[in-house]
């Protein structure tokens, strides 16, 4: 069996940055992943994303991790006028009260994932490779007489193309998905399993929708690209173009597609968008629509209770379980829960208790 000091659980940016911090801190890593990409919840498709793309001014760790990494950025497009629709219609506003202050990578959210997993020694990263076992053997007390010739103390992860044996183990998933989809022995403590499942995942009940234009007509007619509807599909609109609105897009915020009018989401949005922006909004070059909710990897089958955020950061996730697993996504961060500052966050929490307690370290 394959042994490493610590396995990491996931690959976006809570588990990059766990790996990343071990590796400097002398320990073997492994990080595996249950997609065929890394990154998780930040997803690029030729540098237009399709899952996060904000950072704001209050983030330190995102922003001195953008220096390190040297990845390039670009402040979000503010300026012009909003448009907001209801029932009535679609009213011009003075001015973009919608967007506020925030940057965005210029590359896409992902090359920030991209950045930090390629300092990583080759290899450590593993695609395709979900983890749907975990048996802690030895509770990680230094009383506990765990240790024998046939079951040595540690971590077993198991899956359909992993078996690995490590000392510790960092679960850098949501929490909700952590219980449902892997198998845990012994069983989770029954408190920290109910709140687990009960602990929602961020934006995981979202559809992000984009449209690719040739070029950012919004701003020719002196619009910001900024929007609220109460209407639909798309609920709140921004501009997403790159830098110097190239490539120039528009994307949306918008409720899982099963709550949507039946039929032609393609041709919903498209005729929202001309209702907001104009004919020249008709024909995307391209039309990007990603149910969050139907991503296996990020969200469960019974999603938890949507509304409770106040779950996030929960005292719970800063002790490690079984003395041997800890946890860090963003829904364990105790501040930032949520973002990818939260994420970050989290990921340092997790990396100072195992460096800085019981065997294994
Ligand atoms: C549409 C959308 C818009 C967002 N907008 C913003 C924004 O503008 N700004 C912002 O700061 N944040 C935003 N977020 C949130 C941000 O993306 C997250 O906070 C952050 O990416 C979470 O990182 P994480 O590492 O905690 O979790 P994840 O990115 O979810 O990473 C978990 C990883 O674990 C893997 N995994 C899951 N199960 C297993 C398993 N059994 N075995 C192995 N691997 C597994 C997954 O594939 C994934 O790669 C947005 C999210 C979405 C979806």
């Amino acid at each position: 069996m394959n042994r490493v000091d610590v396995a990491v659980v996931g690959a976006g940016i809570a588990g990059l940055r766990v790996a990343d911090r071990l590796v400097a801190a002398g320990r073997s890593i492994a990080v595996l992943e249950a997609r065929d990409r890394l990154g998780g919840r930040l997803l690029s498709h030729e540098g237009i994303d399709l899952g996060a793309s904000w950072f704001w001014p209050n983030e330190p760790r995102v922003r001195a991790l953008i220096e390190e990494l040297g990845v390039d950025t670009h402040p979000q497009f503010r300026s012009g006028d909003a448009v907001y629709e209801d029932p009535r219609g679609v009213r011009r506003l003075e001015g973009n009260p919608i967007d506020v202050e925030s940057g965005r990578f210029s590359g896409g959210a992902a090359s920030l994932a991209t950045a930090l997993a390629n300092r990583l020694p080759e290899g450590t990263v593993r695609t395709t490779s979900p983890v749907t076992s975990v048996r802690v053997r030895g509770t990680g007390s230094d009383t506990e007489p765990w240790s024998t010739a046939s079951t040595p103390a540690g971590i077993e992860l198991g899956g359909p193309s992993i078996e690995l044996h490590a000392d510790r183990a960092v679960l850098a998933l949501p929490p909700a998905l952590a219980v449902e989809r892997i198998h845990f022995d012994p069983p989770l403590p029954e408190d920290l399993a109910r709140l687990a499942a009960a602990t929602p995942v961020w934006m995981g009940a979202t559809t992000k929708v984009v449209a690719v234009y040739d070029r950012p007509f919004w701003r020719e007619a002196g619009l910001a690209g900024a929007g609220v509807s109460h209407r639909g599909p798309l609920r709140e609109i921004h501009d997403l173009s790159g830098p110097g609105g190239r490539a120039a897009a528009l994307f949306g915020f918008a409720a899982p597609l099963d709550q949507w009018a039946p039929g032609d989401p393609e041709g919903q949005v498209a005729r929202q968008l001309v209702t907001l922006f104009g004919r020249q909004a008709a024909s995307p070059e391209q039309l990007h629509i990603v149910d969050w909710s139907r991503e296996r990897w990020t969200v469960p089958s019974r999603p938890a209770s949507p509304d409770r955020f106040d779950l996030y950061g929960h005292p719970a996730w800063r002790s490690p379980t079984h003395g041997r697993l800890h946890w860090a996504s963003t829904e364990t961060s105790p501040a930032f829960g949520g973002h990818i500052e939260g994420a970050l966050l989290a990921a340092d929490l997790a990396v100072e208790a195992l460096l800085g307690s019981g065997p294994g370290t």
